[in-house]
């Protein structure tokens, strides 16, 4: 580590420019450079080089990581002053030291599948639905390139799939270089380059030609597998999310297992897994079935019984307190209660998380449901309201619903609804 000198401060005058190593090799990871300035960017302190091999972030590609005169380098940018700034941590070497740099290497070479796989899976999507990109991101996690066409068919997808991955088979050389004006004009590029000057194009066989200032492999066969995760609508285009490399092959490592796990969870190997979910499926309907016949014969005869005992006491109004009904339960019962016009229903019952209070009345009842049943959830210590037909709460366990409901309802009898 040399010693250190004071910090030569932030650039005034023209940017520093940098070779960048990383046009002419991909590969090139290990380098020696002139440290030509010492900067800031975001109050973050950077070097800048003479050359580099790192490359900024920039084309929808992350930047690299790695380490420069032994120091870490978190993140590559291109300042708005044009300058090449590799941000590090601690003291940077002064102005004019020779430093050495690595280039974190699976890193850059998940980066460089990831962006040969972009280029070639655009083209495909071109060449298969006409569905030209809009813009591409290559994130930490997930990729994804945006195409203008809304309602790409899925049948095109995978034929965008299967295309791109011929490509990658068919293992062709792919070309970084900068033509002259001449050259540029004759190119059938897929898109219109985005610099007017020096314009990078890369070439991937008689493929596809592309402007792009990234790092990608140097024959299709190094992306290794292109693989489409999913494509949805997205801002009246269709999101393409694909993985390439290393990147696909832990994605469908990671939904394998997903899949294994789930075999064994049904006992049945990965591709029974659908017939499996369907036959749960099934007597998951089935139950249910069953459960709202019982539920419907429970009800029944919970009304009857609370409905006869206040036609013996001649009264419409029914409170009752049903041990173990649940909130289904009571809809059902306050149901069969209500088809009497004039009656209504202010019924609790009891699970695991207190009471659920339902409170409905009849086609020719003017009570006020939900005004009545917000005051009467208050006084109990719970909650609770609806509109004036009927209402729905929770009260807490073991409250007299009864008392509570006789100490609240002479008031709220003949208040206007709304
Ligand atoms: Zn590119």
């Amino acid at each position: 580590m040399p010693t250190s000198r004071p910090a030569s401060g932030t650039i005034s005058g023209p940017a520093p420019s940098t070779e960048r190593l990383y046009y002419d090799d991909p590969l090139l990871i290990e380098f020696r450079a002139y440290v030509k300035a010492q900067s800031e960017l975001d109050g973050k302190r950077t070097l800048i080089l003479d050359r580099t091999a790192f490359f900024p972030e920039g084309g929808g590609q992350m930047a690299d990581r790695g380490k420069l005169a032994g120091l870490d380098v978190q993140d590559v940018q291109v300042g708005t002053d044009g300058a090449l700034h590799h941000i590090v941590d601690g003291e940077a070497p002064p102005v004019g030291t020779e430093v050495t740099g690595q280039v974190d290497f699976p890193r850059r070479r998940v980066h460089m599948a990831l962006h040969t796989g972009q280029h070639i899976l655009s083209r495909a999507l071109l060449d298969v639905a006409q569905a030209e990109t809009v813009s591409a991101r290559l994130g930490e996690t997930s990729c994804t390139i945006d195409v203008g066409i809304a309602d790409v068919k899925e049948r095109d997808i995978a034929r965008a799939e299967d295309l791109a991955n011929a490509v990658v088979d068919g293992d062709v050389a792919i070309r970084s270089f900068f033509p002259d004006a001449e050259e540029l004009a004759r190119l059938p590029l897929r898109r219109e380059p985005k610099v007017s000057d020096r314009v990078r194009v890369v070439q991937i066989g008689d493929f596809d030609w592309t402007p792009c200032g990234g790092t990608h492999c140097l024959r299709s066969a190094q992306v290794g597998l292109i693989h489409i995760v999913g494509a949805e609508r997205y801002k009246g285009g269709t999101r393409v999310t694909f993985g390439a490399g290393r990147r696909a092959r832990e994605q469908l490592a990671g939904e394998s297992a997903v899949l294994r796990a789930l075999g064994q969870e049904l006992s049945s190997g990965p591709r029974d897994v659908p017939a499996a979910v369907e036959k749960l499926r099934r007597e998951l309907a089935a139950a249910r079935e069953a459960l709202g016949q019982t539920r419907a014969r429970l009800a029944q005869r919970a009304a009857d019984e609370i409905i006869g005992a206040a036609q013996a006491e001649g009264h419409e109004m029914i409170i009752a307190q049903l041990e173990d009904a649940s909130a289904e339960l009571l809809r059902a019962v306050a149901k069969r209660v209500t088809e009497r016009p004039q009656a209504v229903a202010i019924l609790a019952g009891s699970d695991e998380d207190g009471a659920p209070v339902v409170v409905a009345r009849g086609s020719a009842s003017n009570f006020d449901c939900g005004t009545f049943l917000k005051r009467a959830a208050q006084m109990a210590g719970g909650r609770g309201g609806g509109r004036p037909e009927r209402a729905e709460g929770r009260i807490p366990a073991g409250v007299d619903w009864a008392s509570v409901v006789r100490s609240c309802v002479e008031p709220s009898l003949g208040k206007k609804e709304g």
